[in-house]
């Protein structure tokens, strides 16, 4: 292993980053003030891989770490692990850090066993992918080329049939799968990859690559801001309804840019209509005969309800699978008197029997209840039946009075330009120019209040766990005022 120190020019986020687009690694290498700000669902992504990695140390215990203390001090890293391994200090290495060909990889997990060097690669998804595999691929081609040689190489990934019965056993949850035979196939392509990425990076202009679907695919990519800034106003990609793919040649190769300009099959559409006018006249646009069907029992009694939930990649109760969606809290709105109760489910217990009686206790008597999105909430419902089985059939019974205060935007009863972006009742809210209540900075996507619970159910710390309880509290509160101000608005638009 050479223990010489150089600048490395690439790594394995960049060099994914460059197999996904050429433009996005040379922004990123030379024009990084360009970049969009780090969205929240990425940071919670990446804080969820950080944990599970972590936690996967447990296939190989008891191994020296030599992450370095900042992402920076890269070479530190690299130093150490030379040393660890020529002086044979330990067996299990985590976080091993190798330098070849100008780029910098770190494996999760590197292990002796019978006097040879295998790699692992830690993921916190249930299934391996394609990128997954030139990932794996990258850090073989360096490992080998700085003179260690691995015996074998293998994908770490979630098993989603475990069921936690007691402490996690470790090997159990996790499948440990050899792919060196498709990483060596790889590998051999990536001394070439490296050398084009290293021209990209080189050039004197950023190059020309057009937008389409690999700005989302693999990842959203962090330059979406300045690429799509040339996209017009009134532009095709605000149509919903038609395969992207489709859009982007029209867009590309057909110098179709906005809506005016596509073929008259579309534009004579009558799913389209309502859509295309919306957009020529930036207004909203409301087919009030599905709105008042939709709104027809407006007289009968009528609840808010929403559960919330979480879903751990590690299961932290006995009985449950990796990535189950459990419930964590309740809350509710007489539309009537505006009374809201709340609860949130103590971080200490598994889905508690009470929340559920609570729940169907708060909202039997109603003739209307209104969640937002009624799959995710019968869902809830299903578990609560499973778990409660005296009472499953009343339970079951809410589900024929759930009305999803999503469908009017889902089912374009209402049209209003870049529909398809909206994900939750603030952002529609948001759209249409209406007040709403802002959720805690801290707690603005469900990755975030989701981590935020985990937290609650490992961590000691009283003051902590009441200041946590303390936000969500807020945030449900917020929440429930947004679902009865989004109710509101959809009574707004059929009264015109
Ligand atoms: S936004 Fe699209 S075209 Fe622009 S750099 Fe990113 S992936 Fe490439």
């Amino acid at each position: 292993m050479t223990g010489k120190k150089k600048k490395n020019v690439l790594s394995k986020s960049t060099f994914i980053k460059g197999l996904q687009c050429r433009k996005a690694l040379y922004l990123y290498k030379n024009r990084y003030f360009l970049r969009d700000p780090l969205s929240p669902e990425q940071r919670a992504k990446f804080v969820r891989g950080t944990h599970v990695g972590i936690f996967a140390r447990e296939l190989f215990p008891g191994g020296v770490d030599a992450s370095p203390v900042t992402h920076f001090q890269m070479a530190k890293s690299v130093e150490k692990t030379r040393e660890l391994i020529e002086e044979g200090l330990t067996d299990v290495i985590y976080e091993a850090a190798f330098s070849f060909n100008d780029v910098v990889v770190a494996l999760d997990i590197l292990y002796r066993e019978n006097g040879k060097w295998m790699g692992v690669e830690v993921k916190s998804s249930q299934a391996i992918s394609e990128t997954y595999h030139w990932d794996a691929a990258l850090q073989y081609y360096v490992i080998n080329g700085s003179g260690l040689e691995l015996d074998d190489f293998f994908i770490a990934y979630i098993d989603r049939d475990f069921v936690r019965e007691g402490e996690i056993d470790p090997w159990k949850l996790f499948k440990l799968e050899s792919r060196l035979e498709d990483v060596k196939l790889k590998s051999n392509h990536v001394a070439d990859l490296i050398s084009e990425l290293k021209q990209t990076i080189a050039l004197k202009s950023s190059p020309d690559v057009p937008i389409g679907t690999h700005c989302n695919d693999p990842y959203p990519c962090d330059f979406i801001g300045h690429c799509w800034k040339k996209v017009p106003p009134g532009s095709i990609f605000l149509l919903d309804g038609i395969d992207e793919g489709r859009l982007f040649e029209w867009y590309n190769k057909n110098g179709i840019k906005t809506i005016d300009e596509l073929p008259e099959s579309v534009l004579l559409k009558p799913e389209f209509k309502n859509q295309l006018e919306s957009i020529r006249n930036h207004k909203p646009v409301v087919d009030r005969a599905s709105l008042a069907g939709y709104l027809s029992d407006n007289k009968k009694k009528q609840l808010i309800l929403a559960t919330f939930t979480f879903s751990p990649a590690i299961p932290l109760f006995n009985g449950t699978k990796p990535y189950d969606i459990l419930p964590f809290g309740l809350g509710w709105t007489d539309l009537q008197t505006m009374k809201s109760g709340i609860r949130i489910i103590d971080p200490e217990r598994n889905s508690d029997t009470e929340t559920g009686e609570l729940l169907l206790k708060e909202a039997e008597s109603f003739d209307i209840i209104w969640v937002f999105n009624d799959t995710l909430e019968k869902a809830v419902i299903d578990l609560y039946a499973r778990n409660m089985p005296e009472k499953k059939e009343v339970l079951l019974a809410l589900k024929s009075k759930f009305v999803d205060l999503r469908q009017p935007w889902d089912e374009h009863f209402v049209v209003f330009p870049t529909m398809k972006k909206l994900k939750n009742p603030e952002d529609i809210l948001t759209h249409f120019d209406r007040e709403f209540e802002k959720l805690p900075k801290n707690l603005e996507i469900p990755q975030e209040v989701d981590a935020l619970y985990q937290k609650l159910i490992l961590i000691d710390n009283e003051k902590e766990k009441q200041e946590g309880l303390a936000s969500l509290e807020i945030y449900i509160q917020s929440r429930l005022k947004n679902l009865a101000n989004l109710q509101k608005l959809w009574l707004e638009f059929i009264q015109g």
